[in-house]
């Protein structure tokens, strides 16, 4: 396996731990709103398979060899720090979010607002982060399909879940959250309309 193989599977394992730890304290926080319907138990599926499936697939098999390539030596590099950075805020955001925090669009019981540390001036942090980690996925992979299923994953779940999420939030926390939307971006702090 190529060097840098090894460092996006790193980078994925301690993904999917941050994550098992989030979820097995998530399952001690009640639940107030749950939406759980066909179309986020289908968001879901398309993340597993982009961000896991594909690449699990690209390892244990040569089925995705038609679509491999060579990219520059330098770019790997990159991919390394970028996976750094979207692994720190991958785990930062689910820090900031604390009890708050669901894998579906929930809300808990005494939902609060968070609008601080990493939530100051962007709105969706670890969507950024997923962002990060498919770019991330994109320079660390040489394969058109295992290396670039994890933005196009996430293209979808962000264009679609987004949305829904804020309009979840707005029902909830009413002008906070439509004061909080105008002093921040959803990916980008420099950006402050609905991208
Ligand atoms: N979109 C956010 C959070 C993803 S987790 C991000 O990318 O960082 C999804 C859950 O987080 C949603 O069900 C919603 O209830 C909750 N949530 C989203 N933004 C929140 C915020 N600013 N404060 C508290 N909860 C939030």
């Amino acid at each position: 396996m190529e060097p840098s193989n090894s460092i996006f599977l790193a980078g994925l394992l301690v993904y999917v731990a941050i994550r098992g730890v989030y979820e097995e304290r998530a399952k001690r926080v009640e639940t107030s709103v749950k939406r759980l319907d066909g179309l986020e138990r289908a968001l879901l599926c398309l993340a597993f398979v982009g961000c896991l499936i594909l690449p699990v697939v690209y390892f244990a098999t040569n089925w995705l060899a038609f679509a491999d390539y060579r990219l520059p030596a330098f770019v790997p590099w990159i991919g390394t720090l970028v996976m750094i950075a979207a692994l720190w805020l991958f785990w930062r955001s689910h820090v900031d979010l604390g009890r708050n925090w669901s894998k579906t669009l929930e809300l808990r019981k005494e939902h609060q607002l968070v609008r601080h540390a990493v939530y100051r001036s962007i709105r969706h942090p670890m969507y950024a982060a997923i962002l990060l980690f498919g770019l991330g996925q994109g320079m660390l992979l040489n394969n058109w399909l295992a290396g670039w299923s994890g933005i196009a994953a996430f293209a979808v779940l962000y264009l679609v879940r987004t949305p829904r999420e804020e309009r979840l939030m707005l029902e909830q926390f009413g002008d906070e959250y439509r004061e909080y939307m105008r002093k921040t971006g959803r990916l980008f702090p420099w950006i402050r309309n609905n991208l």
